[in-house]
């Protein structure tokens, strides 16, 4: 049994942490990136691919393939779903987070506070972020103060969500869910730090959402006890929704605004880029576990402990 990812995203984090855990490796890895895996000391990792997707075609039906952000975007939701590839996580939980419909049922199913939706044009009251279908990254986005404003900005409003703007900080929270211990473990927080949205000075109305990286949070104690709440409140409304378990790492992706009001604007069901300012450990990893626990670590103690109790398929779907 191996564990594999793709040579993007958090890949150092994954293969560092399946090797840490004495599992063998794969990194599937095109051409021009092999120098700078190389570079790590992870050459009896790569298999060398044309593409990323060329992983569909491949028997690896004796690796554990742990997906993350670059899979969707490589390779596409859909194709991953009909796939044979034996991903740790939840598929379902892929395809609700897919859905910018069901997205929003599973938010409010958890109790979480999401900024207010409006269906119509003639109802925005507020300043909001317009967000068009299927971008990624937040390509596309604008705000705009008023409806005159997004009169004037678009052509037309088919295929475009307007959601209230919330002023505050944004805070990404990743959790790990482990079904071999029974508990939810909060990991670490991360603020992302956006181009341009984060920059200081700017003269352009559309800034750009662009994720430059990530820094990492240390939460006000209390601030954490309550997405700690927030995330019993995620698995719980999924487990309501779907009957299954949320197994792994999941992100609640939220901005918390001056009354302390934590709003959640999207969740991650899949380990996060900004888990990668966690390593070798995060302080709430760290008191858990009492030794360097990262998340690609995290994820491959997971799987052995649920291989050797003979559970390991509870988390393979
Ligand atoms: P990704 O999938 O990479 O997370 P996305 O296309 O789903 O991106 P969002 O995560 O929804 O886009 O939003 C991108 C950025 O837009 C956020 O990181 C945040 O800076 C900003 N944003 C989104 N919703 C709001 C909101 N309601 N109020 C204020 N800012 C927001």
């Amino acid at each position: 049994m191996k564990i594999g990812t793709l040579a993007s995203h958090s890949a150092l984090n994954i293969i560092s942490g399946a090797k840490a855990e004495g599992f063998e490796t794969e990194l599937y890895c095109t051409p021009e990136r092999i120098p700078f895996y190389k570079s790590f000391g992870m050459e009896d990792s790569i298999v060398e691919v044309p593409s990323f997707d060329a992983i569909l075609e491949m028997d690896l039906s004796d690796v554990i393939i742990i997906p993350h952000g670059s899979f969707v975007a490589y390779i596409g939701s859909e194709r991953i779903l009909n796939s044979n590839l034996r991903i740790f996580g939840s598929k379902e939980l892929l395809r609700w987070e897919e859905d910018r419909k069901l997205k929003s049922l599973l938010m409010k199913e958890a109790g979480l506070r999401v900024p207010k939706e409006f269906e119509k044009l003639d109802d925005v009251n507020t300043p909001v972020i317009v967000k068009s279908d299927g971008a990624a990254g937040g390509e596309g986005y604008f705000i705009a103060a008023d409806k005159e404003e997004i009169e004037a900005k678009l052509d037309s409003v088919k295929g475009y969500t307007f959601q209230e703007y919330i002023v505050g900080t944004k805070v990404f929270t990743t959790y790990f869910n482990s079904l071999a211990k029974d508990r939810l473990e909060v990991f670490g927080a991360d603020i992302r730090y956006e181009t341009d949205a984060d920059a200081n000075l700017r003269f352009d109305d559309k800034p750009s959402f662009v994720v430059v990286g990530n820094l990492p949070l240390v939460l006000r104690e209390s601030t954490l006890a309550q997405y700690y709440d927030m995330g019993v409140g995620f698995i719980d409304a999924f487990k309501r929704k779907t009957g299954q378990n949320l197994a792994g790492p999941f992100c609640i992706e939220t901005i918390i605004d001056k009354n302390q009001d934590i709003y959640t604007f999207e969740f991650s069901g899949r380990i996060v880029a900004g888990t990668n300012v966690w390593m070798p450990s995060s302080p709430y990893s760290f008191v858990t576990f009492g030794e360097d626990m990262w998340m690609g670590k995290r994820i491959a103690r997971e799987i052995r402990d649920l291989h050797e109790t003979g559970r390991l398929d509870d988390v393979l779907r």
